[in-house]
């Protein structure tokens, strides 16, 4: 049973035994011992992954089947997720050079999440890793993963000043920030932010969420159509709020004449026929629903198309809402009407009761403040509605009853 396949046999008839097991059944000491026994397992069985990949990489097997690299590779053969599989690479590469940890690893003396820590440690500086070694794999025997990340920050902050050429330089140097568009517009974001600027950035995401929660929490669940967010979604809503509330500001510079602003190309019968196609500047085509909610407060070119790609003729960059109905909307309503919500204003789109491309007039009786979020929920199909009796608004819930209604802060 030498040959690889009597290996792999081997290792999975190993396994069997753990796998045919009714763990119902089981005593809580054992559950617990085979737990930690399979714990120990997976460290060496990975260990052992990474080490050959290390070794594929350095031989370039990876480019047999064309792959450009180790990543590529077992990204795309084993259906490892991207980062994932970059990240393993990077591991198993650092690990390499790492004779240290290797033996503590092997020892089973530090665990793999350990012994990440240091391989993203050493990449900061090779060098001044490879003398600091012993004493961070020592750290690394005696620290919890959360404590050796403290450590491992140390050392990184003291290599950092030691540097001549000063440490706050080079981490200013690496700062990086890439945006692109992947696929149905979504737009991939990453990027290395220098200390002064990822401070800003957490303060103010955290400042918004803290707000968004706060009005979240006025709000009576359900019955408002809230949507229940993970905390990458909340910071990405944030950081898009962020956005639009500096694209609002009516003191910011212009260029070319005119202040850029999101804006929706759109061909003349895009929002009545929902067959054809709208615009967004830099994410790409947009659907006719995400068209319409935009449409109603961004600016907005309008195509004649004369064929399905041929447009005939490009009208100015004009916003629906002038800068002086916003203020008279602002003026009349200061907040989101939405019953039960408050947010105010720079969190608002102004929203036509009866779309302008259903005719409806751009006009004061006809728009009303509602923030982001009950803007989405009244224009995506959720099922509340939004009428104008006596220029008063009334919403309705899905099963057409009326929401509590509340007159406008201020007469007028
Ligand atoms: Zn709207
Ligand atoms: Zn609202």
């Amino acid at each position: 049973m030498d040959t690889s396949e009597g290996r792999a046999d081997q290792l999975r008839s190993a396994l069997d035994a753990f796998r045919n097991e009714d763990l119902s059944e089981q005593p809580d000491a054992r559950l617990e011992e085979d737990f930690a026994e399979l714990q120990r397992v997976v460290e060496i069985a990975e260990r052992e992954r990474l080490r050959r990949l290390a070794e594929i990489e350095r031989r370039g097997i990876f480019g047999r089947d064309g792959h450009l690299s180790a990543a590529s590779w077992l990204a795309t053969s084993f259906r490892v997720a991207w980062g994932a599989a970059k990240d393993q690479v990077r591991t198993a590469r650092g690990l390499d050079d790492m004779p240290e940890t290797r033996k503590a690893l092997d020892a089973g003396e530090v665990s793999l999440s350990a012994a990440k820590v240091l391989v993203q440690a050493r990449e900061v500086d090779p060098d001044a890793f490879a003398k600091s070694e012993p004493e961070l794999v020592e750290a690394a025997r005696g620290h919890q993963v959360g404590d050796l990340q403290r450590v491992a920050t140390h050392w990184r902050n003291a290599v950092e000043r030691d540097r001549a050429d000063g440490g706050e330089d080079r981490l200013r140097a690496m700062r990086r920030l890439n945006a692109s568009r992947t696929f149905a517009g979504m737009i991939r974001v990453d990027g290395d932010l220098d200390p002064e600027t990822g401070e800003a950035l957490l303060t103010s995401l955290r400042a918004v969420m803290d707000a968004e929660a706060r009005a979240g929490a006025r709000a009576q669940p359900g019955e408002h159509g809230q949507d229940v967010c993970t905390p990458a979604q909340r910071r990405a809503d944030a950081l898009g709020e962020i956005c639009r509330q500096w694209l609002d500001r009516s003191d910011r510079p212009r260029i070319g004449g005119e202040r850029p602003h999101v804006t929706v190309t759109i061909g003349m019968e895009a929002l009545r026929d929902l067959r054809s196609s709208s615009e967004l500047d830099h994410a790409g085509p947009v659907g006719p629903e995400i068209a319409k909610r935009l449409a109603c407060d961004a600016s907005i070119v309008r195509v004649v198309m004369a064929g399905p790609s041929e447009p005939l003729d490009v009208g100015r960059r004009t916003p629906v809402i002038s800068p002086a109905q916003r203020r008279a909307v602002v003026a009349r309503d200061c907040h989101c009407r939405f019953p039960g919500c408050d947010r105010p204003a720079p969190w608002c789109d102004a929203h036509h009761v009866v779309h302008w491309a259903d005719g409806g007039p751009t006009a004061l009786g006809n728009l009303i403040l509602l923030c982001r979020r009950h803007h989405r929920i009244l224009h995506e199909r959720h099922g509340f509605r939004l009428d104008m009796g006596d220029g008063r608004p009334v919403f309705r819930r899905p099963d057409g009853s009326v929401l509590g209604d509340r007159a406008p802060p201020l007469a007028g």
